[in-house]
């Protein structure tokens, strides 16, 4: 489906043209408030001319998400309702069968995993991560190993790898709980297609991880039509929901599952995974947010602001900015890259990239070598000019 053909159809969805419509996003300063915490505490806020990190607290939540947390905090509510009722809106508003909120996608993906392992099973629920006997596994293509396979690894499997569809077919036996799909990967050495397929042909559960793969918002709605049986991603990277929250989402069975093995049940292997109600109200609104957004028009003003930074660096003599859009499909969205003639300002990017960090207020740009990169999709309105004019003055000194 095209981008504008998406776009269209949301249209006719019941919660199209609600919230987001009265309360314009990416306010110059969300929050207003005689509190000055970073102050009390001594923690300097950051500036960040990157992209969604969680180190770097992930992403900064509209204006309707806060309300959203707001709103509902003074109120106790039960939690298994809240889970089933958000999750339920969110499976509508993605057209999948069933949906979940978690504590981020390396939850969704423990919970996946346990639920593929577990079903409905209240002893082997309880029993996780160790069940007795042989492991289960789960199949992995080689080229997808990641740091977060770890969220699979941790609910009591081993990860198997394999290389190309016919080692996937021969590696399924009767331990196989599910295949284990990255999207960003460099290279699949077994397609999408193929791996739906071959988890399909043999009953084999198969999970994609999409956790930093919007934009484009199509891909919200891409891996259900492909057939997965369950999907992540992360609530707060640009979809911008509260960074401790994810989407998990795919066959009801499996999802249902899953929340067995999530809190507010006191013992499985998610009770250490919580998430609140204010999360799931954030959570929930910040999806109908994102996917009601203008997303052409946002688009757009990314470049904008690439534009700007790159026509306020150029003013100094043997400085050139060109704009980048990442081919994703994690951070797919345009930066502004900076590249100097050395004879002219002597400094490193590595230099750069300290003097930005180590100033006030600090900046954390990226690149290396001999690319200095601007994010410009994490700044707030107001910082597009600060930024551009602090690079202006750090490449200035020479
Ligand atoms: C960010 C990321 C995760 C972890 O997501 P959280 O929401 O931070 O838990 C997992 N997988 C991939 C590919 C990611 O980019």
């Amino acid at each position: 489906m095209k981008r504008r053909e998406v776009i269209k159809s949301l249209s006719v969805l019941p919660f199209a043209g609600s919230m987001a419509n009265q309360i314009p996003f990416n306010h110059k300063k969300t929050y207003s408030s005689k509190l000055d915490l970073f102050a009390e505490l001594g923690i300097s806020p950051v500036i960040n001319a990157n992209v969604t990190m969680t180190f770097l607290s992930g992403s900064l939540m509209q204006p309707e998400v806060l309300e959203a947390i707001q709103s509902t905090s003074q109120d106790f509510a039960n939690m298994f309702e809240v889970q089933d009722k958000v999750g339920a809106k969110i499976a509508e508003m993605l057209r999948v069968e069933a949906a979940m909120v978690t504590s981020g996608a390396a939850c969704a993906l423990t919970l996946g995993t346990a639920a593929c392992i577990t079903g409905s099973d209240a002893e082997k629920i309880k029993q996780l991560p160790n069940l007795p006997g042989e492991m289960p596994e789960v199949i992995i293509q080689k080229s997808h190993r990641y740091p977060f396979d770890q969220a699979v690894a941790c609910a009591g499997v081993k990860l198997i790898e394999v290389e190309g569809p016919d080692d996937m077919q021969k590696a399924i036996n009767e331990r196989t709980v599910m295949g284990l799909f990255l999207n960003c990967a460099n290279e699949h050495s077994i397609s999408h297609e193929q791996f739906v397929e071959i988890g399909k042909a043999n009953k084999i559960p198969v999970f994609i991880d999409a956790a930093a793969d919007v934009p484009p918002v199509e891909n919200l709605f891409k891996f259900q039509k492909m057939g997965f049986d369950l999907i992540t991603f992360s609530g707060g990277k640009m979809i911008r929901g509260p960074q401790s929250a994810g989407l998990l989402f795919g066959r009801k069975d499996l999802i249902e599952a899953a929340k067995l093995n999530h809190s507010p049940h006191e013992s499985p292997i998610g009770r250490a995974m919580k998430v609140n109600k204010e999360e799931m109200f954030g959570m929930y609104v910040a999806l109908k947010s994102y996917l009601e957004r203008d997303h052409e028009k946002e688009w757009n003003e990314w470049l904008g602001r690439a534009e700007r930074i790159k026509s306020i660096l150029e003013k100094l003599p043997g400085v050139q900015g060109s704009i980048r859009v990442s081919p994703g499909p994690a951070n797919a969205f345009p930066s502004l890259r900076v590249n100097w003639e050395r004879d002219k300002i002597s400094k490193t990017v590595t230099d750069v990239l300290t003097e930005l960090e180590n100033g006030n207020p600090k900046i954390v740009a990226g690149g290396r070598e001999p690319n200095l990169n601007i994010g410009v999709v994490l700044l707030r309105p107001d910082q597009v000019d600060l930024v551009a004019n602090r690079v202006k003055d750090i490449l200035q000194m020479g």
